[in-house]
Parts: structure tokens; sequence; C-alpha cells
């Protein structure tokens, strides 16, 4: 399988990356998790990036599609992948293309999240990741056993920067600028599969393996 998840941020996607990539058993490929570990790891190129992620702009695409064709490059892509949050603009479409046709590899899916302007907000607002393994929780949608503690290894959860509430407007309007002109680039090609984002956690997990088991 080889699947791309689309759609606002904190529309639910990196939520629905987890349940699917298990089921698949396929790696699961999030720019944003790259980025954040480049720059956990102290790396020259994740500094460069957390300066526009901070400020909810996009990073450059030359860095972006040169991480993702590195990123392809490890033999697991070979089995399968999905994509969550990327390509992010039509430029990042057209290279992802590009790396596909080297490869010698198609998409099976595209997945585009529908999720309002109100619901992303407050779905952000209330967004925790652990600090040590990124796993992602929401206050009230999906909270943690223990209050503030990660239930895979006991690590803090905190609010990423990014999440704060004015970098959150900025993020929603290089969304809708940059990035949902990538669903008519799919939708030109025939190959994109909307999804009511606003359900629950389960009902959209549910109706997206549905769709994918009848592809096969
Ligand atoms: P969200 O889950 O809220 O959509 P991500 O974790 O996917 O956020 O991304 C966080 C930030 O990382 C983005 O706001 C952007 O700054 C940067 N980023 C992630 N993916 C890309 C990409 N494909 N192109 C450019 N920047 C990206
Ligand atoms: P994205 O990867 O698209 O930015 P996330 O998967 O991180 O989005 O989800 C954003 C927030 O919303 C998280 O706190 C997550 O727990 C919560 N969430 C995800 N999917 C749903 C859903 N279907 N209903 C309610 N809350 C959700």
């Amino acid at each position: 399988m080889r699947i791309i998840l689309m759609g606002p941020p904190g529309a639910g996607k990196g939520t629905e990356a987890e349940s699917l990539v298990k089921h698949y058993h396929i790696p699961h490929i999030s720019t944003g998790n790259i980025f954040r570990e480049l720059y956990k790891d102290k790396t020259t190129v994740g500094k460069i990036a957390k300066e526009f992620i901070d400020r909810g702009e996009l990073v450059p695409d030359d860095i972006t599609n040169e991480i993702v064709r590195h990123r392809l490059s490890h033999a697991d892509a070979k089995k399968g992948f999905l994509f969550d949050g990327y390509p992010r603009n039509v430029n990042q479409a057209k290279a992802f293309d590009e790396m596909l046709i080297s490869f010698g590899w198609k998409l099976d899916a595209v997945i585009n999240f529908s999720v309002p302007d109100e619901v992303i907000v407050k779905r952000i607002s209330g967004r925790r990741v652990c600090e040590v393994c990124g796993a992602v929780y929401h206050t009230e949608n999906k909270p943690p056993k223990v209050e503030n503690i990660c239930d895979v290894d006991g690590g803090m959860l905190i609010q990423r920067v990014d999440d704060m509430e004015k970098t959150v407007q900025r993020r929603l309007r290089i969304y809708n600028q940059q990035t949902a002109p990538v669903i008519g680039y799919y939708e030109e090609k025939g190959s994109i599969i909307h999804v009511d984002g606003t359900k629950s956690i389960q009902e959209v997990d549910q109706t997206i393996k549905k769709v994918l088991g009848e592809m096969n």
C-alpha cells in the first residue's frame, strides 16, 4: 500500500496514520515528525526547519523534498508507505511524482480529511504530545490514562510551540493558500478519497479501512 493522508493541520492525519501503519505493516512517513527528530538530534537541518515550523510557515521545498527522497531510499519503503503531511504544496506534489517515477512506484490512495476551521482550532488547542516518543493525545478527545503522562513510556505531555493559537491561524492561512490546491492536483489525476474528518477517531478509522479494503 502506498498512501498519502492530506488535510489541514489538526485534522487527525497522524492519529489515523498510527492505526493504518499497524494494519498494513508499512512505515509512517511524517515530514513534521522527521523535522522534529532532526531538531532533537541537534542537526543543522533540524535547526533551520524549526525556525519555519515555530513561525507556522512551510519549510522550504528543497530541504523537504530532499528529506523525502532520502527517506524513500530506505529499504523499508519498498514494502509501501503512508505519507502524512507531505506533499504540502503543488511543487512538492510534482517533485513527489518524479520521485515515484524514478522508483517505479504508483500511489494506491490519496485520502483527504475534510474538517472545518472551528473544529481544527479546538483539536489543535487540546493536542498534547509526548516529549519523548511524540505520541499524540487530546485533553478531551483522547486523554492519557494519567493526566499529562504518556501511556506508552511515561514521558511528559507538552503542547507544541506551533500549536499556540496565534500560530495556528497562520498555519490555517498557509494551508488554504498552499496545501488546499494539492487536493485539486490529485482530483485531476482522479485519485482522491474524501473523508469526513469531523467524525470520531473510531468512525474515521473504520471508514478509511473499509474504503481501502474494497480497493484490494
Ligand atoms: P500538523 O500535524 O499540525 O499538520 P505537521 O507535524 O505535519 O503538523 O507539521 C508541522 C510543521 O512542520 C508544519 O507546520 C511545517 O512548518 C513543517 N512541515 C511539515 N511537513 C512539511 C512539508 N511537507 N513541507 C513544508 N513544511 C512542512
Ligand atoms: P494532524 O496529524 O492532522 O495534525 P492529529 O492526529 O495530531 O492531527 O490530531 C489533532 C488532535 O485532534 C489530536 O489532539 C488528536 O488526539 C485529536 N483527534 C484526532 N482525530 C480526532 C477525531 N476524529 N476526533 C476528535 N479528535 C481527534
